[in-house]
């Protein structure tokens, strides 16, 4: 803009400049040409040439004047944020780099945060106190940092500082005293920030490659809401490293089948008999070997892809399904749940999609049960409930799996179109060792029998456990006690081995 700005005025004062020599030689050759009233015309044209440089060079003027106005203007508008005033990322980036080379002695931290469910404060509370908090902040940033520290407020919810080091204990007491100083600014709304911290060495002054270290730190605290900052650590980089990785490789790999079914079997715990298994994805790496689910499902979660990878765990299930149904008949009985994420529940069409997966397939709906997680899982979601309803109306069965890890409303439950219900394994695990635990897997199990739930107990590793899930009415057991999740071949040699020695 400063150029655009230096070329206008250049272009308006020499045009003036251009204009008087052209009146001066004008005049001088008209009042030779006329020698009798040459003295008298040399009087008006000189009168008449300065008039004119005169409301050229005031027309300049205004002209000049405005455009430092609109300059200021838009250098505000490329420089610093509209909402709060503050810095944006680009003055930012450009007063750093500043810094760096004024103060080359001085150590500095970069910091990134932002604030936890910010989307749901602006849903809840508005857009008006969404703005407020962020003004706030911009406030309480200002007021706390130093002389040469910088802030600015990168996009939304997402601010950057930069901050001088002088030592660790002096430098977390100041991140820790902004982090209260920001959290407790409002009585009435919840704000929590994650805040992500990395050292800047000696000669790092890509400011793109620090805030991405920064970001990397905040991130690595996202799902752990006990701590709010963190620093940055090598393994971080190497975390995100592997995740570009997977992500590189994901599309191949799921056209290339190295995707797996892997199946667990569920007994009834009333004849010991399996009536069924949950598949469980594998991903088998040509070059890393066989990895669990939770090396990638988390990942998938977050980019999505994890849709694909449940429809083709949906579509191969379908597949198996089919082919015991024409070879196999000791099997034809089974049935088989598959997890889906929650990020299926925002599809209204979901439930056609999947019947017209087992209609290619000949399969019957109600030869397959939906795993839905408990957390994901609210009452008041009309969608949601909706698209369940629709399920369980084309035949599929419908579990809440993880029942008792997150909110355990068993209000929820109530509400919902439901039939099966699979306690959490981690909950039943440590539970059961103690009295208290075993009351409240009772009362679980006898709320879920009044509400006509079939009542499936996970992780059931001891005999101890048995038992007692036994006398307290469970209906399915699934555990490492019967059975680890196996591939299909091993599974169906499994099922047949135990059908022959019953
Ligand atoms: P989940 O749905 O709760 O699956 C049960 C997990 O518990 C399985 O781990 C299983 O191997 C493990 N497990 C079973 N019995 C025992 C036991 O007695 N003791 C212990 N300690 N663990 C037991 P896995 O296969 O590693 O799966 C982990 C999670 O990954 C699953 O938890 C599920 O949330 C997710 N997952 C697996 N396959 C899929 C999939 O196809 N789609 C989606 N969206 N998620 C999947
Ligand atoms: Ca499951
Ligand atoms: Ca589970």
């Amino acid at each position: 803009m400063v150029k655009n700005y230096d070329e206008k005025k250049f272009i308006t004062l020499s045009f003036a400049l251009f204009f008087l020599v052209m009146m001066t030689a004008l005049f001088n050759f008209i009042s030779f040409t006329l020698p009798s009233q040459g003295e008298a015309f040399r009087m008006v044209f000189y009168g008449l040439g300065f008039t004119g440089i005169f409301i050229i060079s005031l027309i300049s003027n205004f002209t000049v004047g405005d455009l430092k106005k609109e300059n200021n203007q838009l250098r505000r508008l490329q420089d610093f944020d509209f909402l709060t005033g503050c810095p944006n990322w680009i003055k930012f980036k450009r007063d750093c780099e500043k810094i760096f080379v004024t103060n080359q002695t001085q150590h500095y931290a970069m910091i990134i945060f932002d604030i936890d469910k910010f989307k749901a404060i602006n849903d809840l509370y508005g857009h008006q106190v969404g703005n407020e908090i962020l003004t706030a902040i911009a406030e309480i940033l200002e007021k706390q940092l130093k002389e040469d520290e910088l802030f600015a407020r990168m996009a939304t919810d997402n601010f950057s500082i930069l901050m001088k080091y002088e030592g660790y204990g002096e430098f977390s007491q100041r991140v820790e005293n902004l982090i209260r100083e920001i959290n407790g600014y409002s009585q009435k709304f919840i704000v929590n920030i994650s805040v992500g911290i990395y050292l800047i060495g000696p000669d790092e002054v890509d400011i793109n490659t620090l805030s991405d270290r920064a970001n990397m730190a905040k991130r690595s605290i996202k799902d752990n809401s006990q701590v709010s900052y963190a620093f940055y650590d090598e393994s971080m980089r190497q975390v995100m490293i592997l995740e570009n990785e997977i992500e590189n490789r994901m599309e191949m790999a799921l056209r290339n089948d190295e995707f797996e079914v892997y199946l667990q079997p569920k007994y009834l715990f009333s004849d010991e008999q399996i009536i069924g298994a949950e598949a469980l994805v594998r991903w088998n790496d040509p070059e890393r070997g066989m990895l669990p689910p939770n090396d990638f499902i988390p990942l998938f979660e977050k980019n999505g892809f994890v849709k694909k990878i449940d429809t083709y765990m949906f579509e191969e299930v379908c597949k198996l399904l089919e082919k015991w149904q024409k070879e196999m008949d000791q099997f034809t009985n089974m049935i088989i749940s598959v997890n889906f994420s929650r990020l299926h529940l925002e599809n209204m069409l979901l439930p056609e999609e999947l019947l017209a997966i087992t209609s290619r397939y000949h399969i019957d709906p109600k030869m397959i049960e939906i795993e839905l997680t408990e957390g994901t899982i609210f009452d008041n979601d009309v969608q949601m409930v909706d698209i369940m309803n629709h399920l369980k109306d084309f035949g599929f069965h419908i579990s809440i799996d993880d029942f008792g890890r997150a909110y355990s409303s068993l209000n929820t439950l109530k509400n919902l179109p439901a039939d099966i219900l699979k306690l959490d394994k981690a909950f039943f695990s440590e539970s059961t060792d103690n009295v208290r635990g075993r009351k409240i897997i009772t009362s679980m199990l006898n709320m879920a029998k009044d509400l006509d739930l079939i009542t499936v107990a996970e992780g059931v590793e001891t005999q101890e456990q048995v038992d007692f899930l036994k006398e307290k009415g469970c209906d399915i057991a699934q555990g490492f006690f019967y059975a680890k999740p196996m591939n299909v071949v091993e599974f169906e040699e499994f099922v047949n081995k135990k059908l022959k020695s019953t």
